[in-house]
């Protein structure tokens, strides 16, 4: 099978397919009186395990454990409990019972306008959930810790599943679904796992517990191998990990190019613990920590303490590096159900990152506090995500300043001038980039967005992959007239995207004189390498001609021969 390779590495080990399908109910049910029985075994089970999950959340955090209790006291309201079993005893099972009563109150409450109240629908779906998979005696697939090496599979393997795996047990991902830039993909290269989207038939053809192989790099995915097969492939394996070793064994060189010009290799991390790969890959920065992983790996919303922990973590293990924080960018592809109101029509031109924070100010305060707590352990950057216009800029300043007095209030020290940037995503702001500079301290572009908004081709498509490119033209220009506009105002401007990681990419932009890369850790140690092998003069000269061209085809043909012919004369 043949997909669209993500995140590079050879793999080979068991596979566990992921069932996030509709539950099924049974054609046949039993009596009245049975029913009955099943639906309060399965309501004192719930109940259980929830007071449970509610006694131990109480240690650590007052949120989850309110929800926990919101969770119990539903499970023993009669307002509930008791049009199911009416709903039982007029000969429904015990399963659509739950379904057509709970679904019945989802509804209302979703209807109402207070969010404190919709936001309650949630919790209704949680528990209808955990009720029927009771009930059916279907277990939620438990990825969090798994007992031996495993390849993930599904159909659409979402950024909150991916956020709570097992990590340590995860060697590979595969999905039916999915573009290059979808943010699961670029969870997986931060994780440093092999993957591959957009997998035609891929459930038709394996199962739980198969043994198979694939090739992040090329998409290709290998399964019913014979023996000799599967030799080959461990043998490539160890051939990939002895490449990476040596190429590991750079990370205490510095990146500079032919000529000695120093540049800024820095990575992409999703949580703290991401921030060893980089240092150990020889990046000397954090240029993205994408804060919303925080929120997609668990069902409850960070606190402030936890989040000034996370934060404070990766500020005293980088020490004097820099670390650019970007403030939640929920919405798109990431969902976070208990802080996202109805199902938009085009999430990723909805309320999305900023905007939702705009909406949910207290949680984008928490956020903030957390920040400038944590901000005296290093050297912390803020960055605001998904900027289109100078209110928006302006009112998350704000929102900075309202925070320093609540902290001011309860006496607890911040840094006061904490450099505050913004990702440069929306091409409207590109464009207007100069106006932008002139009210913060730092760009960092998002090629992921940028690409997907200028060219209307959404980045999680596997259908318009080969539309959604970063080497057409219209992207490029809006690359080189956002780092021209901050050099003219005296503001840096890096790129956290995934363009910054992409060695075809490399000379173009040491031309445009781009002043930092950040990219998925796991990326830093060849584009380190490459940099070694190319001079900004003729990169420059590179730029200028390829500012000329007029097609993402003409681009990318004239980077691959003068590429190629630059490292090959070396
Ligand atoms: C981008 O859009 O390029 C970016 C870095 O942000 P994200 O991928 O998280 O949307
Ligand atoms: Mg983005």
């Amino acid at each position: 099978m043949q997909g669209h390779g993500v995140s590079k590495g050879l793999c080979y080990a068991k596979v566990l397919v992921l069932d996030e399908e509709a539950l099924i109910f049974p054609s046949e049910i039993g009596c009245p009186e049975e029913e009955t029985e099943i639906f309060w075994a399965a309501r004192a089970d719930v109940l259980k395990k929830t007071i449970e999950l509610r006694d131990r959340a109480s240690n650590l955090a007052e949120a989850a454990a309110e929800i926990l209790d919101v969770h119990c006291s539903l499970l023993e309201d009669k307002g509930l409990l008791e049009p199911i079993q009416s709903t039982i005893d007029g000969g429904a099972g015990a399963a659509a019972a739950v379904e057509q009563v709970m679904n019945g109150l989802i509804r209302q409450f979703e209807g109402m306008e207070n969010t404190y109240f919709s936001q309650r629908a949630l919790d209704i779906k949680d528990i209808k959930e955990n009720l029927i998979r009771r009930i059916l005696k279907i277990e939620k697939e438990d990825i969090s810790c798994l007992p031996e090496p495993t390849i993930i599979a599904g159909k659409d393997i979402t950024p909150s599943t991916t956020a709570a795996m097992d990590t340590e047990k995860v060697v590979g991902m595969l999905m039916e679904m999915g573009g290059a830039s979808s943010h699961t993909a670029i969870l997986a290269k931060t994780l440093d796992i092999p993957a591959i989207v957009g997998i035609k038939g891929l459930l038709g053809e394996i199962q739980t517990g198969q043994y198979i192989g694939f090739d992040g790099a090329t998409g290709e995915v290998f399964t019913h191998l014979n023996e000799t097969e599967i030799a080959d492939l461990q043998a490539r394996i160890s051939r990939q990990q002895e490449e990476n070793d040596r190429r590991n064994a750079l990370a205490g060189k510095k990146a500079v190019t032919r000529d000695g010009v120093a540049q800024e290799l820095w990575g992409n991390i999703g949580s703290p613990a991401d921030a060893d790969k980089v240092l150990l890959r020889g990046g000397t920065g954090i240029g993205l920590f994408r804060s919303e992983f925080l929120y997609l790996a668990s069902d409850i919303l960070p606190d402030e303490e936890k989040q000034y922990l996370a934060y404070k973590q990766v500020l005293e293990f980088m020490g004097e590096k820099p670390v650019i924080v970007r403030t939640l960018d929920i919405g798109g592809d990431k969902e976070v159900a208990r802080l996202q109101g109805s199902k938009e029509e085009n999430p990723f031109l909805g309320v999305r990152a900023i905007r939702l924070c705009r909406r949910e100010t207290a949680v984008f305060h928490t956020q903030l506090r957390a920040l400038l707590r944590a901000s005296v352990y290093g050297n912390m950057k803020i960055m605001f995500p998904m900027i289109s216009s100078l209110e928006e800029l302006r009112w998350a300043k704000e929102q900075l300043d309202i925070c320093r007095k609540q902290l001011d209030e309860r006496q607890i020290p911040y840094i006061e001038k904490l450099p505050i940037g913004i990702m440069v995503e929306i091409p409207a702001v590109a464009v207007c980039a100069e106006q932008f500079a002139a009210e913060c301290d730092f760009f960092s572009i998002g090629t992921n967005d940028l690409t997907q908004y200028a060219l209307a081709a959404d980045r999680g498509n596997k259908e318009i992959t080969d539309l959604c490119t970063w080497f057409h033209p219209g992207v490029i220009r809006l690359i080189q007239m956002t780092i021209t506009a901050a050099h003219k105002k005296g503001i840096s401007c890096g790129m956290c995207g995934e363009a910054a990681g992409d060695p075809k990419m490399l000379p173009l932009l040491l031309g445009l004189g781009l002043d930092e890369y950040s990219m998925a850790a796991s990326a830093i140690p060849e584009i380190k390498e490459l940099m070694g092998k190319l001079e900004i003069g003729a990169c420059k000269k590179l730029a200028e001609q390829i500012l000329q061209l007029s097609t993402a085809a003409e681009v990318e043909q004239k980077l691959d021969g003068w590429f190629s012919s630059q490292i090959t004369c070396f």
